[in-house]
């Protein structure tokens, strides 16, 4: 893996040029998908940190690992050397990986690295009115700029570190996790100041070598809040690093219970045949459908419910999830299609069956001297307390944006309503990459940055603002239909319909198999999607 000084080595951008037009912020995967796939518009990309990479570079523990196979987590144009290895790459060979993506397609000449865009200005005119934001042609390039951005590059973000650049069209890549820490609030007493150990969240945890992981952890007994794969993750190397003389056992305090997948594998059969398939995707609602197809939906509730149910039986089976008390009481489904599904790290259990491990359930809890406070009244003593509670992704954008734009980052539903999960219909001439989810979020961005490329270059228009309204609100409907975690905006259940409507913008074919047998029964992934 290159090293930091390796990549600023490599020719990367120190100044931008006033030809430029398209600002990307964000050095991820999905910046780096934006990069390669408007590299006609010379965009500049403007990454805070000195590495490309994005959480896998920075929000991932000693022991993180991709949980999407490599095939299905794969650039279009670019294969992993190692494809067929069926072990699930760690971080650090994610980082080659896409390093290697950059080298390919020299997009290193097109990024600014410690570059942390701290505001955005709007240039289009206070009185513009909402529905004439796009230009009422729904075609953004219009050769005029539209955004002023403030980049501070080193040292403190004074004003006068900060440099403004304008452009006529900026994509936000600046990702749903990591910088911004999610964190609890307490009632006055029973918060973080009465408690005598330590509190660190997880993205803290991050930052640490893997001998002070171990040195921070051992002979502590320790707390992790939360039941998400971090969560999960965390508290195995937490009995990893207790495992020995003078170990303390582990607590999970869980409050809402996942579905947890050993492997991906559920009564022999492949996974993919669930839910990847377009004769799966067939059954599961999609949005904006009509209502004959609702119709048919609603008859085939029992199918759908079967398959859930099937998997769930295989995991209540292969886990002692009634041993500790671990069954959700939701659908295996309403996980999946809010892309809350954890893979389970090898020997998670052992742990839990060695004592290592242990789980409390509670809806709410506070800090106590000693420990914490579960709704019920229980004390579990703790010298240190993880907060493995997730993060605040749209902080980062409220953080840049000017008002109102900052204001309609959510909307009522709490969801960001993106067009395509691309376009925010009342923020023009922007978009938001990798704020839609899936089961491979690298393949949901590239795919969209390729429609954003059709986009600004004229291949379809956007339709009407308000049009575009109406179809958010019918996604939100009916992912609300779908799962009761839908806040996460993910698109699993219908991801093939989610890209057969990009395919049909741009032109494309929609049906990519080469038989109808395959186009039925194969798993969609990338590979799917090459430029054709
Ligand atoms: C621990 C973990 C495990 C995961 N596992 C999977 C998985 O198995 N499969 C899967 O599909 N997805 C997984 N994900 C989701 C993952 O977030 C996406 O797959 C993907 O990496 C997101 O890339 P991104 O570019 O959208 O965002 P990020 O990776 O978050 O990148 C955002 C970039 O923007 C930069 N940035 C932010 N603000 C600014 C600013 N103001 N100015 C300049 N730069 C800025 C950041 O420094 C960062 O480099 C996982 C996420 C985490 C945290």
């Amino acid at each position: 893996m290159a090293s930091e000084q390796q990549q600023q080595a490599r020719c990367t951008r120190t100044v931008v040029p006033p030809s430029s037009r398209v600002a990307i912020i964000g050095g991820g995967i999905s910046g780096l998908a934006a990069a390669k796939q408007l590299a006609a518009h010379d965009p500049v990309v403007f990454e805070a940190t000195p590495s490309v990479g994005g959480v896998w570079k920075h929000c991932v523990y000693r022991s993180t690992r991709l949980q999407t196979p490599r095939p299905d987590y794969e650039f279009s144009d670019y294969s992993w050397r190692n494809r067929d290895d069926p072990t699930f790459p760690t971080h650090a060979e994610i980082v080659d990986y896409l390093q290697g993506y950059a080298d390919r397609f020299d997009l290193w000449r097109y990024i600014m690295f410690g570059a942390k865009v701290v505001g955005v200005k709007f240039l289009g005119g206070a009185a513009a009115g909402f529905t004439e934001l796009w230009s009422g042609t729904g075609e953004p390039l219009q050769g005029r700029p539209m955004w002023e951005i403030g980049v501070a590059t080193g040292g403190p973000a004074g004003d006068d570190n900060v440099q403004w650049y304008k452009f006529e069209f900026v994509v936000m890549c600046t990702g749903k996790y990591g910088d911004v820490p999610r964190m609890p609030v307490f009632p006055q007493g029973k918060g973080l100041d009465v408690f005598k150990g330590q509190v660190m969240h997880s993205l803290d945890y991050c930052k640490l070598s893997e001998e002070e992981t171990v040195e921070l952890m051992k002979g502590k007994k320790v707390v992790v809040v939360g039941y998400k794969k971090s969560a999960i993750d965390l508290a195995l190397e937490c009995a990893q690093a207790n495992q020995g003389e003078g170990g303390e056992a582990c607590t999970m305090l869980v409050r809402t219970l996942h579905w947890v997948v050993p492997s991906y594998s559920i009564w022999g059969l492949p996974f993919f045949l669930f839910y990847s398939t377009r004769l799966a995707q067939f059954l599961y609602e999609r949005p904006n459908q009509g209502m004959l197809r609702s119709m048919l939906c609603r008859l085939m509730t029992p199918l759908r419910s079967g398959v859930s149910k099937f998997i769930e039986s295989y995991l209540a089976w292969k886990l002692p999830l009634d041993k500790y008390g671990l069954r959700p009481d939701h659908p295996f489904v309403e996980d999946y299609a809010s892309c809350q599904m954890a893979i389970l790290p090898d020997g998670f259990f052992d742990m839990a069956d060695q004592d290592m491990i242990r789980f409390k359930r509670a809806s709410g809890w506070c800090f106590s001297e000693n420990g914490v406070v579960l709704d019920d009244g229980t004390e579990v003593q703790a010298d240190l307390v993880f907060l493995a509670t997730g993060f605040e992704g749209k902080d980062k954008l409220r953080a840049v944006l000017p008002d109102p734009f900052r204001g309609l980052v959510q909307d009522n539903s709490g969801m960001m309503p993106l067009y395509r999960g691309t376009i925010h219909p009342l923020i023009p001439n922007m978009a938001f990459v990798g704020f839609v989810e899936s089961v491979s979020n690298l393949h949901t961005s590239e795919l969209r940055c390729r429609w954003l490329a059709g986009l600004l270059g004229g291949r379809f228009a956007l339709p009407s603002v308000e049009a575009m309204v109406r179809h958010v609100q019918g996604e939100t409907a009916a992912m609300q239909r779908t799962t009761r975690f839908y806040r996460r905006h993910c698109i699993s259940t219908y991801s093939i319909h989610d890209s057969d409507a990009m395919c049909a913008d741009l032109g494309s074919r929609v049906h990519r198999k080469p038989n109808w047998l395959a186009e039925l029964f194969a798993p969609y992934n990338n590979q799917d999607y090459k430029e054709e």
